[in-house]
């Protein structure tokens, strides 16, 4: 079964060790649960997979996503598809090792989040600031936030330094929970507040 292993970061042709197949007494829906182990790292794995129509006459198992190591992270549907755009090609650019770029990206979804808040000043430095000024991030997700704009610069332009892999995977990690403070929690928080309001 062909799944991507997160520890050889590749797609890789699993061996079967157990496997579970179930319908989902609502939808119907059809499942398939493996358990594999990687050939190459020999670590074990655990796919899905979905029973999915092809044709009008014909289903077909679908590729199997990873559930455990190390799932694939969906992005909240209430942050813009601008920063959602640049969210993934910043996954896409750490997956192929490409660290700065990667760096780029993040800074690209800080200025989408500035966008997004009509922000007047053009540079991000700017931008960040009347977000906390406006109390649309607070003071330790401005120090996050302008940290990672110092990144973007480094990857950005043509100098010596490098973006480390280690380093990229903490600014996308950052710009996840920017963007969940902005987008989701916040306006999870203030529907709670309503309802405790009534
Ligand atoms: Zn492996």
């Amino acid at each position: 079964m062909i799944i991507e292993c997160n520890y050889c970061e590749a797609k890789v042709d699993a061996k079967i060790l157990a496997q579970h197949e179930e319908v989902d007494p609502q939808d119907e829906f059809r499942y398939k649960i493996s358990f594999v182990e990687c050939p190459a790292c020999k670590r074990s794995l655990i796919g899905c997979q979905e029973f999915v129509q092809i044709s009008s006459e014909k289903w077909e198992w679908d590729d199997a996503t990873r559930v455990w190591p190390d799932p694939k992270k969906y992005l909240d549907w209430s942050i813009p598809g601008p920063v959602q755009a640049a969210i993934e090609e910043a996954n896409l650019c750490y997956k192929s090792k490409a660290y700065n770029a990667c760096a780029v990206m993040c800074g690209r979804a800080l200025e989408c989040i500035c966008s997004e808040y009509k922000t007047k000043e053009k540079a991000l430095h700017g931008g960040l600031k009347e977000l906390l000024k406006k109390g649309i991030i607070d003071k330790k997700i401005f120090e996050w936030s302008d940290a990672l704009r110092l990144h973007r610069n480094i990857g950005a332009h043509a100098t010596e330094e490098k973006i480390s892999r280690e380093d990229s995977r903490d600014l996308l990690d950052f710009t996840n929970a920017i963007c969940d403070y902005v987008f989701v929690l916040s306006k999870k928080f203030d529907a709670f507040m309503k309802r405790r309001k009534k």
